[in-house]
This record gives structure tokens, sequence and C-alpha cells, in this order.
């Protein structure tokens, strides 16, 4: 069996280069495009992204994207027939969402994501976001490797994107890894950006996204005690899948996604879509129809 388990693993492995290669100057795909199209969907999808910046380039950093590609990224949403809510619109009636409703996330606040909230305003869509709210007009800081420096958005800028319908949610004060904190700590990154938010927009702020994706039930009952009603991870799937408005699921947008590597991540809720782990899945659904446990 180990000499079998190999085998079908090397091809696999060949199948997803020679997959690749024959797509590369197709895009999307049209295998892709038949999943997103015909696919099974369970329910409203989240993506996030973070720093969107100017031009065709792909960017070093692989949680940024390509202004070019972030807007192809919505034209194909839009052309699908997906539409865009806010996460607290979203989680606020989760039963309300027919498929193909889709929430587009920001993590961080990047000044490049205005282009972004423009691309989006003019074609009648709308994200949330989720800004470091200690840094807001200041280079990010926080000194992650290899993550631009580049300055967050002006309160300014907070205000006309919420007035053009776009939600403004917390990433709290620092950026600092919720687990890692003392009570008294995690209370005030949770509470004083609350507050700093809410002083910038008027409104009162109840969105929330877990730095880095880290989470556990104490982080999750103190985003519930600051007045937060809504939460997003960055664990994936479908996003209403845990019946937990503090643990929305987000798929992760990177900087090398294609319109067809971006069009298998909707079909499968996943991030992870190399053919090979496709040709897998493939593989065992198949088998299993046949009756064949693997
Ligand atoms: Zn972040």
């Amino acid at each position: 069996m180990v000499t079998h388990g190999s085998k079908s693993f090397a091809m696999n492995l060949h199948s997803d280069r020679a997959l690749t290669e024959m797509f590369s100057l197709i895009d999307p795909d049209p295998i892709s495009l038949a999943l997103i199209r015909r696919g099974q969907l369970h329910g409203p999808l989240m993506l996030m992204y973070h720093s969107v910046q100017r031009g065709r380039a792909i960017p070093d950093w692989p949680w940024a994207v390509s202004m070019a590609r972030f807007r192809s990224q919505l034209d194909f949403l839009a052309g699908e027939g997906w539409k865009t809510v806010t996460m607290a619109d979203l989680a606020a009636r989760p039963q309300a969402w027919p498929e193909r409703t889709v929430v587009i996330t920001f993590d961080d606040g990047y000044r490049d994501n205005y282009e972004a909230f423009e691309a989006l305003a003019q074609r009648g869509m709308c994200a949330s976001w989720f800004v470091v709210a200690g840094w807001l007009g200041r280079g990010a800081g926080w000194g992650d490797a290899g993550q631009p420096s580049d300055p967050l958005l002006e309160p300014a800028q907070l205000r006309a994107m919420q007035s053009a319908g776009m939600e403004i949610g917390s990433h709290t004060v620092d950026h600092l890894r919720l687990p890692d904190l003392d009570n008294t700590q995690l209370n005030a990154q949770l509470l004083t950006s609350k507050a700093l938010l809410e002083d910038v927009l008027g409104t009162e702020v109840v969105s929330f996204a877990y730095p880095y994706g880290a989470w556990d039930e104490r982080c999750e009952q103190a985003v519930m005690a600051a007045g937060y009603r809504y939460a997003c991870t960055t664990r994936s799937g479908w996003a209403l899948r845990d019946g937990n408005p503090l643990r929305l699921r987000r798929l992760a947008i990177f900087n090398d996604d294609n319109l067809s590597s971006f069009a298998r991540k909707i079909a499968f809720a996943t991030n992870d879509v190399r053919w090979a782990s496709m040709i897998g899945y493939w593989r065992r659904q198949l088998l299993a129809r046949m009756g064949w446990n693997t």
C-alpha cells in the first residue's frame, strides 16, 4: 500500500505542474470556472485582504495583492452574480443571505486601501475594514517580518468610507497577539480601540478581527464583554459554518492568486487550491462513491 500511496502522490504532483502550466495562459481556466459556477455552495463566504498595491506587479509580501488583480477579482465576482454585504450585516441576519453572498474584508487598514475602496464604490460593492486603531495615519510599525511599513488610513478617510456604505471595525490598538496578553492588557486593546474608532466615526463599532487570527475562548469572551457583536478569524471555510458570530471564517487572498485559484478558493471554501489537492479530493469522492473506503 505504501508503494501505491507514493505512486499516486507522484502522479498528483505531476498533474499539478502540468495542469498549472496548461492553464497559465487562460484566466480563469475552464475547470475552475465550471467549479465556481456548478459547485455546491454552503452559504456565504468572507475574503481577507491586507495591502492592495498600485499597478500590475505582483507584490513581494504574500498578503498583499496588486490593484490590477484586485479590480479583476471584483469584476469577476460581479460578473458571476456575487453580491457584497458588510460583515455586520451578514452576521446580524445569518439566514437572510442567498448563495453567492460575499463579505470582502481588509485587515490592518493600509492607506493604499483607499483606492481599493474607490474601486468597490464604483462598482456599487461594499466591504468591511479592520483597522489598527492606535496607528491611524502613521506607518505600520508593529513590525512583522516582510510586512510593508506603509502608512495607515487617516481618520477623515475612514469617515468618507463609512459614509459611502463601508463598515469600519477594530483590529485592536497595537496589533498584538491576544492570547499572549493578560486580562488587563487584553481588555485595554479591545475597549480602547473601540472607543478610539467610535470617536473617529461617530457611530458604534460592532465588528472585530483577531490579529494574526489568534484567539481562544478567553479572547472570545473578552471581545463580547467589550461590546463587539461579531468577530472574524483566519480559519478557512464557509463564513457561518461554526454558527458563532464571534468565529466567522475567512479565505485568504494572496499576491499570486489569479482568477483560476481565486475561483477555486470560492468553489471549495478553502485556501489550499493546488491542483494536487483538488485531484486528491476528487479521487477520495470517487472512491467513496464506489464504496471504497480510503
Ligand atoms: Zn492584521
